[in-house]
C-alpha cells in the first residue's frame, strides 16, 4: 500500500518504517530545520546532476547509442527522442521550445494540441511589471493566499523570475492588453495587493497557447502527437533508484499502442478537475500525470488541495439553458471581482462582507466557502454575481467572452446579474518536484498543475499558475539537458517492458458493456467526492468517502475482468477512469491525514489552524503497491542489474 504521510508525521524522517519505505535518493531536511522556518518548506530532491555509482552502472550496461542516432530508428510502434513532453499546454509547450535547441523532442497530448486547462485561462498571469508593486508585496500575497504552507524559497523564485518569463512570451509573439499610456494593462484579482496581471481581454490562456503552438510549428526539432494518451511510464529500478525511460501511448485516432523511449521526460499533463462532477477544467483533465507518478512511486504531495473557483457560471440560473449539458462549466473570471462585481443571494442581499473584511476580493477559498454556505443556509443552487454598475464599455472591452456567453443564454451582463456557482478548478498539489522540476524518479522533470513545487502552498492566489508553469518550465531545461548529455540508450531498451494490449480481443457487446460501465463509474464517483469530499469535509464524510470509492473501484474492476478485460489490455475510458480512481484515492487519504483546516481543506472536526501542523502532506511510495488496477503500473517495474 502507498506510504502516506500527513501533518506533522510527514516529516519525523527518523522513524525506521519511513526510512525503509522511501527512495534513498531522496534527501529531506528534518522537522527540527523544518520549525526554525518562519515558512514551511518543502523538501527537496537532491544530486540531480551528480552522478552517483548506479547512475554509472546504468550508463554502462545501457550504452551503446548516442543521442543523434536515435531519430532514425522510429518505426510505427516504437519512437525514440532525447526529450518526451507529455502534455501541450504553456508548461509542456514552453519547455519543448528549449530543450529543442539540443536535441530531438516529442510532444504527446491525448486530444488535439491545444486542449489544455492553458487554453481556458481567462484571468492572466501575475507578474510584478510596475514600479509601485515589489516581488516582495507578490510574495506576501501568495504566501498570504497559501495560508503560510507555501515554500518561500519557490515562492522568492517565481515572484522573482516571473517577470522575465512573460516577456519572453511576449517576445514569442504572445499579444496583451495595453492601457490609453501604451504600457501593458495590468489587471488586478482577489487576494492580489497590487495591479499586476497581464492578460488578453478574458482570453488570456487561448493567446498563450496560440502564440506557442505556432512557435512548436515553426521548430523542426519537435514532434507533436496528438490524440496520444500517455498510458504509464517506463520505468527501471537499480539500487533503489528509479529511473524513467519514457511512456507507453494510447494512439486513440489509429487505436494502436505506441512506445516512446527517451532520454529525459517532461511530464506537464495539467490537472484533475474532473474527479468532481462540476469543473471549469476541460475533459482533458483527469489526474494522468499524478496517477502515472503515483504508480511509478514518484512522491506525491498536497492532494488534498483542491482549489474550487467560487464563480462558473450556473446554467441553472440562465434564462435560456444550455442545449446539451457541458463537459467543463463557464468560468467567470476573479476579474469581475476584481473589477468591483458584487456577490448577491437570491434575495439580492450582499454576504461576503459578513464573512471576511475583503469581501469580494477575500481569497477563492473564503468566498468559495461562504457561497457553499449560502446555498446550504438559503436552499439556493446558485448566487449572483453583478457587474452591471459598471460602464457597459468597459464590461464589454474587459469581459468579452462572458458577456458573449452569458447573451447565448439570453442574459445581459451590462444589465443583469450572473448566476455563480463553485465548481473545481485547480489542483494545488500534485507530483512533488524540487526547485528545477526534478523530482524523485531519475529522468523525470514535472512542470505545471500537475506539479506541487510548493509555490501554491494550501490555496492558490489568482493568475499564479501560469505563472509557475512558465517559471518551472524554463528551470527544468538545463538539468534536462544534462541528464540528456550523461545519458545513454539502448535500442534494446523498448523491448524490456511487456507492451500494453488493445481490447480487440473482447467481444464488441461485452466492451460496449464495459464502456457504459465505466461512464457510470465515472458519474458515480465525482459524486462521492463532491458530496463526501468537496468545500466543507469532515472526518465521518472522509472515511464514507474512502469505503464507497474501494468499493466502486473493486466493483468496476470485477465487471471489466468477468468481460475478458486483462491487467495489461488498454482503452481510453477505463485508463482515465483508473487515474481518476488513483487521484480521487489520494485526495481523501490526504484530506484525512490533515487534522487541521488550512487554505482550501477545511474540515468541521478541526476547523483551526494549527502551528505544528503547518507541514506539508506528503504521500510517499513503498515498495508493496495496492492491489488494485488503478494503483499498478501496466508494464512491471525493471530490476536494472
Ligand atoms: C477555466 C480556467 C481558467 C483559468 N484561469 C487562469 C488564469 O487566469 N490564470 C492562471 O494563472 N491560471 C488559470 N487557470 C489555471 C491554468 O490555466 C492552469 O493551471 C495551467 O494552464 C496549467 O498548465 P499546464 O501546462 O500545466 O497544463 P494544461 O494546460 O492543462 O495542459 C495539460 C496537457 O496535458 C495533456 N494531457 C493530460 N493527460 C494526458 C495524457 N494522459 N496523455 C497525453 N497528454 C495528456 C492535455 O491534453 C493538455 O495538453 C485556469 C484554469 C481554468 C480551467
Amino acid at each position: 500500500m502507498a506510504k502516506l504521510m500527513g501533518g506533522s508525521a510527514g516529516f519525523h524522517v527518523q522513524g525506521a518504517h519511513m526510512q525503509a519505505s522511501r527512495p534513498p535518493s531522496l534527501s529531506f531536511r528534518t522537522c527540527a530545520q523544518l520549525e526554525i522556518s518562519r515558512f514551511c518548506t518543502i523538501p527537496r530532491f537532491m544530486g540531480v546532476k551528480a552522478v552517483n555509482a548506479s547512475q554509472q552502472h546504468m550508463r554502462h550496461r545501457f550504452s551503446s547509442i548516442r543521442a543523434s542516432a536515435l531519430p532514425c530508428m522510429q518505426d510505427d510502434t516504437t519512437r525514440y527522442f532525447d526529450f518526451v513532453v507529455i502534455g501541450s499546454g504553456v508548461a509542456g509547450l514552453r519547455y519543448a521550445l528549449e530543450v529543442s535547441k539540443h536535441g530531438s523532442v516529442a510532444i504527446i497530448t491525448k486530444a488535439e494540441p491545444h486542449e489544455s486547462n492553458t487554453n481556458y485561462a481567462q484571468g492572466g498571469v501575475s507578474a510584478v511589471l510596475c514600479p509601485k508593486d515589489s516581488v516582495e508585496s507578490h510574495m506576501q500575497d501568495t504566501i498570504v493566499a497559501g495560508a503560510h504552507l507555501c515554500d518561500e524559497e519557490t515562492v522568492r523564485i517565481v515572484c522573482t523570475e516571473g517577470p522575465e518569463r512573460v516577456k519572453e512570451l511576449i517576445a514569442m509573439g504572445a499579444s496583451f492588453d495595453h492601457g490609453e499610456d501604451g504600457r501593458l494593462h495590468l489587471a488586478r484579482e482577489g487576494g492580489h495587493s497590487h495591479n499586476r496581471i497581464v492578460h488578453s481581454a478574458d482570453m488570456t490562456g487561448k493567446e498563450i497557447e496560440r502564440a506557442l503552438l505556432q512557435a512548436v510549428e515553426n521548430d523542426e526539432n519537435i514532434s507533436v502527437f496528438g490524440h496520444h494518451f500517455a498510458i504509464d511510464l517506463l520505468t527501471c529500478q537499480n539500487n533503489g533508484e528509479i529511473f524513467c525511460y519514457g511512456v507507453d501511448s494510447l494512439d486513440t485516432k489509429a487505436q494502436k499502442v505506441v512506445r516512446f523511449i527517451s532520454k529525459v521526460t517532461l511530464l506537464a499533463s495539467g490537472g484533475a478537475g474532473h474527479i468532481y462532477p462540476t469543473t471549469t477544467n476541460p475533459p482533458v483533465a483527469t489526474g494522468d500525470g499524478i496517477a502515472m507518478c503515483h504508480r511509478a512511486q514518484a512522491v506525491i504531495s498536497n492532494m488534498e488541495f483542491v482549489q474550487f473557483h467560487p464563480t462558473a457560471l450556473s446554467d441553472e440560473g440562465l434564462p435560456i439553458k444550455p442545449a446539451k449539458i457541458r463537459d467543463n462549466a463557464f468560468l467567470v473570471t476573479e476579474a469581475v471581482r476584481g473589477d468591483g462585481g458584487i456577490l448577491y443571494n437570491q434575495s439580492m442581499e450582499r454576504f461576503m462582507p459578513l464573512y471576511d473584511d475583503r469581501a469580494e476580493l477575500a481569497p477563492r477559498d473564503v468566498v468559495a466557502r461562504s457561497i457553499d454556505d449560502q446555498l446550504k443556509k438559503r436552499g439556493g443552487k446558485y448566487v449572483l454575481l453583478d457587474i452591471s454598475h459598471k460602464p457597459r464599455e468597459k464590461i464589454l472591452a474587459h469581459f468579452p467572452n462572458i458577456a458573449a456567453e452569458c447573451l447565448r443564454h439570453g442574459l445581459d451582463i451590462t444589465q443583469q446579474p450572473i448566476p455563480v456557482v463553485p465548481a473545481a478548478h485547480y489542483m494545488c498539489g500534485g507530483v512533488r518536484a524540487g526547485l528545477q522540476g526534478e523530482t524523485s524518479v531519475k529522468g523525470l522533470y514535472v512542470a505545471g498543475e500537475v506539479a506541487c513545487t510548493g509555490l501554491h502552498g494550501a490555496n492558490r492566489l489568482a493568475s499564479n499558475s501560469l505563472l509557475e508553469a512558465l517559471v518551472f518550465a524554463q528551470r527544468a531545461v538545463q538539468p534536462s539537458i544534462d541528464h540528456m548529455v550523461d545519458a545513454d540508450a539502448d535500442p534494446c531498451l523498448a523491448e524490456k517492458w511487456a507492451r500494453p494490449v488493445l481490447s480487440v480481443s473482447i467481444k464488441d457487446s461485452a466492451l460496449s458493456d464495459i464502456i457504459e460501465k465505466t461512464k457510470k463509474t465515472r458519474m458515480e464517483l465525482q459524486s462521492i467526492m463532491w458530496e463526501y469530499v468537496g468545500i466543507v469535509r469532515s472526518t465521518n464524510r472522509l472515511k464514507n468517502a474512502e469505503w464507497k470509492i474501494g468499493d466502486l473501484e473493486s466493483e468496476w474492476e470485477e465487471f471489466l475482468f468477468r468481460r475478458g478485460w486483462k491487467p495489461a489490455t488498454v482503452g481510453i475510458e477505463a485508463c482515465e477512469m483508473r487515474n481518476l480512481f488513483c487521484c480521487a484515492k489520494l485526495v481523501v487519504k490526504s484530506a484525512l491525514a490533515r487534522r487541521e483546516s488550512r487554505g482550501l481543506h477545511f474540515t468541521e472536526d478541526f476547523p483551526y489552524l494549527e502551528e505544528s501542523k503547518r507541514k506539508p502532506t506528503v504521500i510517499f511510495p513503498t515498495a508493496i503497491q495496492e492491489l488494485t488496477w488503478s494503483s499498478k503500473p501496466l508494464q512491471r517495474q525493471l530490476q536494472c542489474k
